[in-house]
Parts: structure tokens; C-alpha cells; sequence
């Protein structure tokens, strides 16, 4: 079968990382977070790090320029090629799915599903509550799940009018969502 290339979306807390690392063990595919690559380079030190570290410390978004300049880098990679990629964080708006659609149809290639794993806002603050991280304050919680809404509001219309859009019921042990995720994958690949 063709290599799967697939975007995963959900809040934080939905258990979007979770189901990332099984979706890669099972599909064999090149996970591509680009938040991981914007902390890699910030603890490295390069001038990307330099760039990247104010504006994710104030919760905003690194440029279209330079997101869209590591993705398509990632993407023409030998690894992605032959084995496919789950994207993690990109696109973040519809500027940034029209780029990756762009960039994939250069390499002759095209998006097969984006999941959007639905766990309730009351759900995900309850979780972010239990963990008790130090950044996890009802106000921060609240503040970042504003802004995701904001944000991916529009990019699952943009998904949707494509038909590649897969919204699943991420409430479940992992094992039953993974079960439905990986449902929905097949369902849009075949
Ligand atoms: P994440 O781990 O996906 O939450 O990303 C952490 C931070 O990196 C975000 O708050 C943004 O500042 C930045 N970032 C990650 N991905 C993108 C993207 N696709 N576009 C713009 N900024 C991004």
C-alpha cells in the first residue's frame, strides 16, 4: 500500500500524543511535530531557535515563511517519501493547508485523511487539571483552549470541503480511540 500521509488535530489534552506514537508504530510513517522541531532548534541554539523562542513563549505562531519552509524540507526527505508522514501541529490555519497542499502536489503526492480526535473542552480541562503541571491553571487552560478554537475552527472547514476531513469520538481508553482512529484512516485510504 501507498505510504499514509495524514494530519492528526486535537486539543490538548485529547490524546493526540498518545495516538501519534501508535499511529507511526503501526503505519510505519515519519512523525513530523512541528512544535518538537521549533524546541529542538531552540534548545540547539540556531537561528531558527533565536526566531521561534519569543513568539512561542507568548503563544503566538512562528510565521507561515519559516513553517512552511521546514515542512516542505521534511517532506522531500528520503524518509517521508518511502514511508509517509502523520503531521502534528502543521497546518495550524488554512494559509499553512494551502502551502502543504502545494508543497505535496510538487512531490506528486496527496493528503489521505486529517483525524481530528473530539474530546469535549469540559473533558480535556478536567484532564490538564488532574496532572497538576505548574502551567496548568484553569486560566492558562482555558486561555490556550480559546486559542486552538480560534485557530483550527477554520482548518477543519478546510479539511471538510476537501472530504478529507475524519472527526472522531476521542472520549475512550486509548485502545478503543486507537481502534476508531485507525478506522477512519482506512476508511479514507481505500
Ligand atoms: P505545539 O507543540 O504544536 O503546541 O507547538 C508549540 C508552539 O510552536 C506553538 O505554540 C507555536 O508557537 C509554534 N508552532 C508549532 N507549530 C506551528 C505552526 N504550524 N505554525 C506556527 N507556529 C507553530
Amino acid at each position: 500500500m501507498a505510504p499514509l500521509r495524514m494530519v492528526i488535530l486535537g486539543r490538548q489534552g485529547s490524546g493526540k500524543g498518545t495516538q501519534s506514537e501508535r499511529l507511526v508504530q503501526t503505519f510505519g510513517c515519519v512523525h513530523l511535530s512541528t512544535g518538537d522541531v521549533l524546541r529542538a532548534a531552540v534548545a540547539a541554539g540556531t537561528e531558527l531557535g533565536r526566531q521561534a523562542k519569543a513568539v512561542m513563549d507568548s503563544g503566538g505562531l512562528v510565521g507561515d515563511d519559516i513553517m512552511n519552509g521546514i515542512v516542505r524540507d521534511r517532506l522531500a526527505g528520503a524518509d517521508i517519501a518511502a514511508g509517509g508522514v502523520l503531521l502534528d501541529g502543521f497546518p495550524r490555519t488554512s494559509d499553512q493547508a494551502d502551502a502543504l497542499e502545494a508543497i505535496l502536489d510538487g512531490l506528486g503526492h496527496r493528503l489521505d485523511v486529517a483525524v481530528n480526535i473530539d474530546v469535549p473542552i469540559e473533558v480535556v480541562t478536567a484532564r490538564m487539571l488532574d496532572r497538576g503541571r505548574s502551567d496548568d491553571t484553569l486560566e492558562a487552560i482555558q486561555r490556550r483552549l480559546e486559542l486552538y478554537e480560534e485557530q483550527t475552527a477554520p482548518l477543519l472547514d478546510w479539511f471538510d470541503a476537501r472530504g478529507l476531513l475524519a472527526t472522531i469520538d476521542g472520549v475512550g481508553t486509548p485502545d478503543e480511540v486507537f481502534d476508531r482512529v485507525v478506522a477512519a484512516v482506512e476508511r479514507h485510504r481505500s
